[in-house]
């Protein structure tokens, strides 16, 4: 369903992506794993048509993404993707419910219809009484839930999710990937998550290893240890 091959990618001097390859399949929970500064959130931008590899190719539903216009890819990413962002993303002039309700609104629904399905996430992701919160008012894993709520409330085909439990400990980080999953599974949205925890990453159908710029693959060595 989602594809990169070849992708390269400088930030001026420096190389984020040297060829990353890695294909998706749909309905597929994917866990991207590798050091700091290796190119998983360069990777995963890409993927979602944030960013333009200098060379490669992205594929969405067969579709090339890389090359599409912005008017096209944005529409992607309102229509057909979620996206959590490793650092906060949240509207601060908004409340978390609202934060929640936003993406459908812009897709037009109505205003009573979307905080309806917004507080549905609420209860789901343990939020139950921070609907009126504003971002600077969450802590930093009821921040990031509210994000994972928002990122899953248009029922993406694909959610994409940098670290979404990297401000968590790892208990609530454990519960937090069970509920992405288990929503994943119901709406069969397809998931491309960065992770560095281990634990998380095992909660994934596959685990793949991104060192300086290049997809490998970890199964290699999971079998040795
Ligand atoms: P982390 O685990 O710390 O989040 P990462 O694997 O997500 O790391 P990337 O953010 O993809 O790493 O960064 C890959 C390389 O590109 C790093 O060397 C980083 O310093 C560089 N880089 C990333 N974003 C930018 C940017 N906007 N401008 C300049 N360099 C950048
Ligand atoms: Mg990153």
């Amino acid at each position: 369903l989602v594809e990169a091959r070849e992708l390269v990618l400088s930030f001026g001097q420096t190389p984020a992506l040297r060829g990353a390859n890695l294909a998706v399949a749909a309905g597929e929970i994917v866990a991207i794993m590798g050091p700091s500064g290796s190119g998983k959130s360069t990777l995963l931008h890409c993927l979602a048509g944030i960013l333009t590899p200098d060379a490669g190719e992205v594929r969405f539903d067969g579709q090339r993404v890389d090359t599409m216009r912005e008017t096209g890819r944005s529409a992607l990413r309102r229509d057909r993707f979620g996206f959590v962002f490793q650092f906060g993303q949240l509207v601060p002039e908004l409340t978390a419910l609202e934060n929640v309700a936003l993406p459908l609104l812009l897709s037009g629904a109505r205003r009573a219809a979307a905080l309806t399905e917004a507080r549905s996430w609420f209860a789901r992701l343990g939020l139950d009484g921070l609907d009126g919160r504003r971002s600077g008012e969450l802590s930093g894993g009821q921040a990031q839930r509210v994000a994972l709520a928002r990122a899953l409330v248009t029922r993406p085909d694909v959610l994409f999710a940098d670290e979404p439990t990297g401000s968590l400990d790892s208990l609530t980080g454990e519960q937090v990937m069970d509920l992405l999953v288990t929503a994943a599974r119901e709406q069969h949205t397809t998931v491309v998550l960065v992770t560095h925890e281990p634990r998380v990453a095992a909660c994934a159908d596959r685990e793949v290893m991104v060192r300086d710029g290049k997809v490998t693959s970890l199964s290699v060595g999971r079998i040795a240890s």
